[in-house]
């Protein structure tokens, strides 16, 4: 700059300048330097601004400038002493329902705050698991009135999961020069889902602890990505409203910007146009799902899948709940849609084996197209004082029992078991959904469902949650969904078989008594505060209270 050049006290050409010009060229110069950093600044934060309006629409963008201003205001508003006590008497009343609910006082039980001075014997023990198994729900879950988890394979199943996790007690993939026959077991269930989603070749996987270590691995993976292959340190997924919670744990545990796009009002599937228009230079992933487990609908993966292509960028499919169905739906004569490695665009897919697999709670896999993406997945140190460290996913040691009984699940159901429970339990779900469809006229089913939820909100005439409220009152346990228009969902397993119809019976009691109006009951209460201003706010600081209670000794 020739301002700085010719002030420079030391330059021969220019002579000793006056004091004055030296002054204001000085000042020019970091003024100028200022304006600079200004312009730059400004740029940065527009862009940003612009990519925030450009991925999430106006209307979106102006409702959580919105949310966040009648959450501040809220904050405020709590300041304030007398709101402040009559809010915290309310939540205190709300927390005591919750613990009562709960973590109830079992007078039968003995409670074990601390560890006994001396340790109990064999028969003290089992007589109080047994107390603890009778109070474990089993009358909720046998009875199959309830809304997915638990996904059982039938009491055989149960059995030969129990002689496996018996034999595999103590056995570590951590260590598989000690655990050789574990290893393989792995190896073996990662290779035959990997055929089973038709990877190529190149494709690779690992086990997890389940679909949201699964969601875990395969954003940090394409976060990694990014920045090794593009530089990208602003990393962005693009995915749906209707995609599952883990992404969102994803994009705060991973420090990923979660971009959510709506879905078709009708059809229920991702915005493609949406999608589109989302993606910029900071997107890593988008992600569609195979099916969403609030409304059950496959997205348009094909089209997600080619988005990602042109954008160059990768494209999840999360088949968390689509596990062991999707890839069955054509054999058991069922219609389907695209969804694995086929289509070109999809460079990874998650499948919970503790799902439709019957594999034991706490297995799911993670694939990629190729070994490398893969390698973004690792965690390596090889500087550690304990020793070179290396581990392929969260958990450093992992249960070999839970690969031995996964592998074990799949061995015993082979290709025609899993027709087999594709064709009966999707059966199920079509047959609930005629059933809606045909007979209860106050309930409409969100888009055309193909696997095995069923999600309904209402026609116009009821309130959906009041709807769920009878039904939980009648014993069944469904799932509130927060969506527009907010709705109910089932997701049939091998227990809703036996009882779709009187899931039928029940729900069309339900309607009839949603219309004469009761006291709220807790699907309205907690859906209801939901979309009011301070909602929020208030629903998470109970969601907070909510797992307080699950610590509490009592
Ligand atoms: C269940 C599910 C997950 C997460 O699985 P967890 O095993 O509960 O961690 C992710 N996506 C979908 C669609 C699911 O249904």
């Amino acid at each position: 700059m020739p301002a700085s050049t010719s002030s420079r006290p030391g330059n021969a050409n220019a002579g000793p300048p006056s004091l004055v010009s030296l002054a204001l060229s000085q000042a020019l110069t970091v003024d100028n330097a200022r304006t600079l950093i200004f312009y730059v600044v400004l740029y940065k934060y527009t862009l940003r601004l612009w990519r925030h309006i450009r991925s999430f629409g106006v209307t979106a963008s102006i409702h959580q400038v919105y949310v966040e201003i009648s959450r501040r205001l809220f904050l405020l508003l709590m300041k304030i002493p007398a709101i402040n006590r009559k809010v915290t008497r309310e939540l205190d009343a709300a927390t005591k329902e919750l613990e009562d609910k709960i973590a109830p006082r079992i007078t039968t039980l003995s409670s074990n705050p601390t560890l006994p001075e001396y340790g109990r014997d064999r028969d003290w023990l089992m007589t109080a698991l047994e107390d603890a198994l009778q109070k474990d729900g089993q009358m909720i879950w046998k009875g199959g009135k309830i809304s997915g988890a638990v996904y059982h394979g039938g009491q055989e199943m149960s059995d030969l999961l129990g002689d496996t996790i018996k034999m595999f007690m103590v056995s570590n993939p951590l260590h598989p020069d000690v655990f050789p026959g574990v290893r393989r077991m792995e190896a073996e269930v990662v290779s035959m889902v990997l055929r089973l989603y038709n990877a190529p070749e190149t494709g690779a996987g690992t086990m997890t602890s389940g679909g949201t270590e699964s969601i875990l691995m395969a954003c940090k993976a394409a976060r990694e990505w990014g920045y090794r292959t593009k530089g990208i340190t602003r990393p962005e997924i693009v995915l749906s409203r209707s995609a599952h919670a883990a992404f969102h744990k994803a994009g705060e545990y991973f420090k990923i910007k979660i971009i959510e796009v709506d879905v078709d009002r009708i059809t229920r599937k991702v915005r493609i146009a949406s999608m589109r228009r989302a993606i910029n230079s900071n997107t890593v992933m988008v992600v569609g799902s195979a099916p969403s487990f609030g409304e059950g609908i496959i997205d348009d993966i094909d089209s997600i899948a080619l988005l990602a292509k042109r954008s160059k960028i990768l494209c999840h499919v999360d088949c968390c709940l689509g596990s062991f169905l999707m890839p069955f739906l054509e054999k058991a004569g069922l219609p389907s849609a695209p969804f694995d490695f086929r289509i070109d665009g999809v460079t990874s897919i998650s499948c919970d084996t503790h799902k439709y697999g019957f594999a034991p709670k706490g297995s799911s896999i993670v694939m990629y197209r190729t070994g490398e993406l893969r390698r973004h997945q690792y965690y390596v140190q090889p500087g550690w004082t304990g020793g070179v460290y290396a581990s392929p996913s969260i958990a450093g040691s992992r249960p070999g029992a839970l690969v031995a009984g996964t592998w074990a699940a799949l061995m015993s159901m082979g290709d025609d078991g899993y027709t087999e429970s594709c064709k009966e339990i999707v059966g199920a779900a079509r047959k609930i959904e005629k059933g809606i469809r045909d007979e209860i006229h106050q309930l409409r089913i969100m888009g055309r469902p193909m696997v095995s939820v069923v999600s309904f909100c209402s026609a116009g005439s009821v309130n959906i949650y009041e709807v769920g409220d009878k039904m939980s009152a009648k014993g069944w346990h469904l799932s509130g969904l927060a969506t527009e228009p907010p709705a109910i969902h089932i997701a049939c397993t091998k227990l809703t078989v036996p009882v779709v119809d009187e899931f039928l019976k029940d729900l069309k009691a339900a309607v009839k008594e949603a219309k004469t109006r009761g006291p709220p009951g807790s699907m309205v209460q907690l859906y209801g505060l939901g979309s009011s201003s301070a909602g929020p706010a208030l629903v998470g600081e109970i969601a907070s209270r909510f797992l307080d209670t699950l610590y509490l000794v009592r």
